[in-house]
């Protein structure tokens, strides 16, 4: 890693608040860009003033005056089929929102490195596979080849483990060391337990939640004013977008400060009045101690999973704008009895791992040798929506429990009812409840034109892989023969190729590219690699699937 690259190894943060770029510099070391404003971080916004599109700094400005035409948390919106509101009138698919941000990192980026096109993009550990996908597909619409998605405290871990010399030539750092990433951003929440040995990053458990973050803290601050105004006059300050974001970027503020100072003084107007109301820091704790209490009980459980306890913990890396809150430091001193790591940027880490990543990625292409490895878990189980044989009731038949190490394959066989039954279809969901319904629905895998002429109870055996990444791929055959069957996923609330190409030729200006989709992709056998065998669990051939 020590010659400059043809290729520049480059990482994203895309954050549901501000958004990070890094890359390896000649040395190998990964370093921030400072994007087109000059700074390292930037706003995750969106702001379509007529035929324009603003992103970032400016887009952010124009909240308390065009609130009604800017997109901010699109991140937190993945997953759906389109952006809870419309902007100037139209409606615009999350990814597309992220693509809008991704393409600004593209052009500020290409100004410091020259032109790009291989990425890694990080997403939270809590992210389910649909989420996965969207935030690959934002990344086509704005122009990347995504070469993978890495967890976002993977990455930090991976930028502590350079920090600390775990990635150094030649050296190997002995002692393991297991280290808790407590992560909270502006919109998500993670927890993740790795062990770093060796070269070796293995994430132990992972928990999260992905609609917690600095966003709540701030909207409590920004009810807790309004209560006021209203008390005060009778009217709510909320009710008007453009007073409703100047009132929440006041708060955003003043949360900051109480980082800072102990008390701060918040201003509103609406409508020809005003209350100035004086915050403390004991009071901003005590009106977000729930949110609080919502990430240790979830690190709590992470750390159970992965099977340790605290004296077990070498360090407590705290990571994600959030962790500035005085309240998260203690909180995290008194649960683990130890001082929470704060070495680490807690903006940039996250990005410089990806950077990290990214040229491990581009040596492999190269056919060197990586010196780290990054061993992850899956952050949801797996299950196919199955008819209880007693209840008679669609249930989730978990294929593989959550924190199961990837990669790690299941199968499960189905079988046709009918003679000549031409098709099935497999409902596929993440979650770890009974009911299909509370779970996350990824799609359905439908297996058509299946041989003429199969008898009843015809073994179809369905093969669901998780990669590294935390993707899901999906191979169908029929027992005993050895031909693998043609199937179709359709995927909950995604684009089709021609949709992402079209929006990537709009965003981005580039023509479509042969990208295959990353679940499909696969870097080969890597000879450093000790993998794992997949871990194959065959079901007992009941015929309780959902078949058609
Ligand atoms: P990230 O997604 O990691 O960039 O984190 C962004 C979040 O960190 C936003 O909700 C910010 O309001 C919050 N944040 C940044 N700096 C501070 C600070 N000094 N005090 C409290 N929250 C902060």
């Amino acid at each position: 890693m020590s010659q400059a690259r043809a290729v520049p190894a480059v990482g994203i943060d895309l954050g549901t608040t501000f958004s990070v770029v890094a890359y390896l510099d000649d040395l190998g070391r990964p370093t921030t860009l400072n994007n087109a404003e000059g700074d390292k971080i930037t706003p995750s916004v969106v702001f379509f003033e007529g035929t324009d599109v603003v992103v970032g700094k400016e887009a952010a400005k124009a909240i308390v005056t065009d609130a009604e035409s800017i997109a901010e948390c699109t991140k937190r919106d993945l997953g759906h089929r389109m952006f809870h509101k419309s902007l100037g009138g139209r409606q615009y698919p999350p990814e597309a929102l992220e693509a809008f941000i991704l393409n600004k990192l593209r052009e500020d980026a290409k100004r410091t490195i020259g032109e790009f096109s291989k990425v890694v993009v990080t997403v939270p550990a809590y992210f389910d596979e649909v989420r996965r996908k969207a935030t690959q597909d934002a990344g086509y619409m704005a122009g990347f080849e995504v070469m993978d998605i890495i967890n976002e405290p993977t990455a930090a871990a991976v930028a502590f483990g350079f920090q600390q010399g775990f990635l150094k030539q030649g050296q190997d750092a002995g002692e393991k060391k297991r280290v808790l990433v407590y992560d909270l951003g502006g919109g998500t929440f993670d927890v993740t337990v790795m062990e770093i040995g060796g070269r070796d990053f293995v994430a132990l458990a992972t928990d999260g939640d992905v609609q917690l973050g600095g966003r709540d803290f701030d909207e409590r601050l920004v009810d807790f004013v309004a209560e006021e105004f209203i008390r005060k006059h009778g009217i709510d300050p909320r009710e008007e977008p453009n007073s409703h974001g100047r009132l929440w970027r006041d708060c955003e503020d003043a949360k900051r400060t109480l980082s800072a100072r102990t008390k701060v003084n918040i201003a509103c107007d609406y409508k020809g009045e005003a209350v100035r109301i004086e915050v403390t820091r004991e009071q901003f704790h005590e009106m977000t101690q729930d949110l609080l209490d919502r990430t240790a009980f979830t690190t709590r459980q992470t750390l159970q999973a992965a099977g340790l306890n605290w004296e077990q913990v070498d360090r407590v890396l705290m990571v994600g704008g959030s962790t500035r809150m005085p309240g998260v430091y203690e909180m995290l001193k008194n649960l683990s009895g130890k001082e929470p790591d704060c070495s680490i940027s807690p903006d940039e880490a996250v990005a410089q791992g990806a950077a990290l990543h990214a040229g491990i990625l581009l040596d492999r292409y190269a056919g060197k040798s990586p010196n780290f490895r990054i061993r992850n878990v899956n952050s949801h189980s797996l299950g196919v929506v199955a008819t209880d044989a007693k209840t008679k009731r669609p249930r989730n038949a978990i294929l593989i429990p959550r924190n199961t190490p990837l990669p790690v394959a299941a199968k499960r066989v189905f079988k046709t009812q009918k003679a000549g039954q031409r098709s099935i279809l497999v409902q596929i969901v993440e979650g770890e409840s009974a009911s299909p319904d509370d779970c996350s629905q990824i799609g359905k895998c439908s297996v058509r034109d299946l041989p003429p002429d199969l008898p009843a109870q015809t073994p179809i055996e369905v093969c669901f892989r998780y990669h590294d990444n935390g993707r899901l791929a999906i191979q169908v055959t029929v027992e005993g023969a050895n031909a693998e069957l043609h199937h179709e996923v359709s995927r909950e609330n995604s684009l089709t190729q021609d949709q992402l190409d079209s929006w990537r030729s709009y965003i981005s200006g580039m023509p479509p590219a042969s990208i295959r989709d990353s679940a499909d992709f696969d870097f080969g056998p890597d000879p450093s690699l000790t993998t794992q065998p997949a871990q194959t669990r065959v079901w007992n051939p009941t015929p309780e699937g959902d078949l058609s």
